[in-house]
């Protein structure tokens, strides 16, 4: 890890809010005081400050940042023209930081996730850690369902071939050379907690337990849920694409079966059935190829980096 100042690594905590005027201002002072804290200790340095992404907001939000920052330097803010969602309003934060932290960690506004554990991650970060995934080990403040949801959800990620680690939502360290690496992802559906572990580096894990919202409702309606799910799917698998060729597989099968009883007991009937099933089949296999096709070209026209240079002999 690079050091901009003597005085121990910069440190941006970057914080998306929509509609949190509820939370906000018991929030930032939490986190303030932690961040105080942590730059007394000399764990981090004197420059390091919290981000607060609006994302769109139509409370008082952005108000409130503003107050924040008018009241200390330590609070930054940054305002979206509109409702981007929770992961491009976390990218434009991380984005915006990228420039100007050695570390950084992303955090809700409503503190669901353990701020104390952030001490933690940035002692990581020191032993080496470029990503430090915050982990829960336990989630009885959630709902049933979005607990069950969520199970099975990370189920289906993995079967698909999806890499992502339990548990972990978007509680996480990224220190300067992940945040660059994230900078080179061009996608526009944005998934990432998956594509931070795609990013690869040294990557640690905190464990914490998750706490229930301290104030307001979860601004993630089941809508914005569902679209993140699919965009988990989606952005880093093309699997779903090639299911026809499983389907053209079984419909030969029947049509294999269905000719060897019309040969056996001489009945056209089956015969005819073979040969839809085989033109069935035959349809199968050729969207499956068509899908094949269609999801290169997909990964394609996402232009990711094929692979992240992390140093160069020579260079400091
Ligand atoms: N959020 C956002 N834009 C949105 C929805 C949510 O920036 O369109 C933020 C929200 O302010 C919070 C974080 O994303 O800081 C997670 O949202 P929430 O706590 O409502 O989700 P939950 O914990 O219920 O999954
Ligand atoms: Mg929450």
């Amino acid at each position: 890890m690079t050091m901009n100042k003597k005085d121990g690594p910069v440190l941006a905590i970057v914080v998306p809010c929509y509609n949190e005027e509820e939370v906000l201002l018991e929030s930032a002072a939490i986190l303030n005081r932690f961040l105080q804290s942590m730059i007394d200790s000399a764990e981090v340095s004197a420059d390091s400050y919290i981000l607060l992404v609006d994302d769109g907001s139509k409370d008082r939000t952005w108000s409130e940042i503003c107050a924040l920052h008018r009241e200390d330097l330590s609070f930054r803010g940054l305002k979206l023209a509109h409702n981007r969602g929770h992961q491009n309003a976390l990218y434009a934060g991380l984005m915006e930081a990228r420039s100007d932290c050695d570390l950084s960690i992303s955090i809700d506004a409503d503190l669901q996730d353990d701020v104390d554990s952030m001490a933690e991650m940035v002692r990581k970060a020191k032993e080496g850690a470029n990503i430090v995934f915050g982990v829960r080990n336990d989630r009885t403040t959630d709902t049933v369902m979005k607990r069950t949801s969520a199970e099975y959800y990370y189920r289906i990620l993995n079967a698909l071939g999806v890499q992502t680690i339990p548990q972990h939502a978007d509680f996480r360290l990224m220190d300067r050379s992940a945040l660059d690496a994230l900078s080179q992802y061009r996608e526009v559906n944005l998934f990432l907690r998956g594509i931070a572990t795609d990013i690869g580096l040294k990557t640690d894990r905190v464990f914490y337990s998750r706490k229930a919202r301290t104030a307001g409702e979860s601004k993630y309606s089941l809508k914005k849920m569902l679209l993140l799910a699919e965009d988990g799917v989606t952005s880093f698998s093309t699997a779903p694409l090639k299911l026809s060729f499983g389907f053209g597989a079984a419909a030969d099968g029947a049509a294999l079966l269905l000719l060897f009883r019309a040969m056996r007991d001489r009945k056209s009937q089956a015969g005819i059935m073979a040969w839809i099933c085989f033109m069935q089949s035959l349809q199968f296999y050729l969207s499956g190829i068509l899908g094949t096709y269609i999801g290169k070209t997909y990964t394609e026209v996402k232009d990711r980096p094929r692979y992240y240079i992390q140093e160069r002999t020579g260079e400091k």
